[in-house]
């Protein structure tokens, strides 16, 4: 009989609801306008979006406006606005806005609605508010937005620095652009204490079930997956792996799993890196290879081929991984490989 042994990514689209939920509760007055860029995170817009839509969500961000021309085959009615607006009218309508962060592009924009992203201390992309002097009042500016950016780590003294910007910026703006609504919180600012009056929030990671940085995240919704495809005895003393970069201390029984780096699994993960398995965390031995891993269950006797070991999910956050990788959540979901197996429950 064959069997698929590819990686699988599981994602659990009740969960997804439930964090739109969630959030929604977080800040009732501002419309949710969810972060769809990169493919939704990595986890699959074609399938996150619709439920976003049931979810009464319309306005959704992207990075480049050829994301949101993919797009808008799965939200036909949805408005996308674009974070990473190239100048020119070329691309954008209605459906798909420009968020402009030179006040040139701004002044010498005449294609319809538009939004604008302002400078709060990022020095990022935005323009600074006195960029804005002389400017007339214009109504096809819809968006004001302005983005934190120490927002994943609530004991930082810049956030509360940066929304007195905000304030300023939503005082400064409201009569140059009467029709805007005004967006300050990605997920870290909707998790911490200090909220502002805004319009709108835009989340990204939250939704998707992993931390912005020292908050605690809301329900999981992905969970990564990889096969034993075998199942071995190495003697004491000898070495597992490319470079042999790890040597068995004592009889050991070694599981390869299917997946490596470029799945995704940072190298770093290397003699260090924890997967799920045989009921119980297990350490990935040796090298990091580009398909596959060596994970030592000399302790978790029962561990058979085809069996499926986490690599994150309910069993392992996301968030502890990438810790020991010395990356981020982000990082992670945004790295999982177009081979990967992709399963979508509504549990
Ligand atoms: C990606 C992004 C967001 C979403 O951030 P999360 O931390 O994923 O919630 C919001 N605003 C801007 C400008 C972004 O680039």
């Amino acid at each position: 009989m064959y069997e698929d042994f590819r990686p699988r990514l599981t994602v659990d689209l009740g969960a997804l609801r439930r964090n739109l939920k969630t959030v929604r509760q977080l800040r009732p007055q501002a419309e949710l306008m969810p972060v769809v860029k990169a493919d939704c995170y990595g986890l699959g817009a074609e399938q996150l979006l619709p439920v976003m839509m049931e979810e009464d969500c319309s306005t959704f961000f992207v990075a480049y406006p050829e994301e949101a021309t993919v797009l808008r085959r799965v939200a036909t009615t949805g408005v996308f606005y674009v974070f990473g607006a190239a100048p020119g009218t070329g691309p954008y309508n209605e459906h798909c806005r420009p968020l402009h962060y030179r006040a040139d592009d701004l002044r010498a924009w005449s294609g319809g609605s538009c939004g604008v992203q302002i400078e709060i201390g990022m020095n990022r992309l935005g323009m600074r508010l006195d960029e804005l002097e002389g400017l007339e009042p214009r109504e096809d500016v819809k968006l004001v937005l302005a983005h934190m950016s120490d927002a994943s780590d609530e004991h930082s003294a810049r956030n509360e620095e940066q929304r007195t910007r905000f304030d300023e910026i939503v005082r400064g703006l409201q009569a140059k652009f009467p029709k805007a609504k005004f967006s300050l919180s990605s997920t870290g600012n909707l998790m911490l204490e200090g909220v502002r009056q805004e319009d709108a929030v835009r989340p990204g990671i939250g939704l998707y079930g992993a931390s912005p940085g020292t908050q605690d995240p809301l329900e999981p919704i992905a969970t990564l997956e990889a096969r034993v495809l075998s199942v071995h005895d190495v003697p004491a003393g000898e070495r597992v792996g490319y470079g042999g970069r790890w040597t068995a201390e004592r009889p050991s029984v070694i599981a390869t799993l299917g997946t490596g780096y470029a799945d995704g699994l940072p190298r770093s993960l290397e003699n260090s890196g924890k997967v799920w398995l045989g009921n119980g965390q297990r350490t990935i031995v040796g090298a990091v290879s580009m398909d596959l891993i060596t994970v030592d269950v000399t302790d978790a006797p029962g561990v058979k081929v085809g069996e499926w070991a986490e690599i994150f999910g309910p069993n392992l956050a996301v968030d502890a991984l990438a810790r020991e990788a010395g990356t981020i959540g982000y990082e992670l979901f945004t790295s999982i490989h177009g081979r990967t197996q992709r399963v979508y429950t509504s549990g």
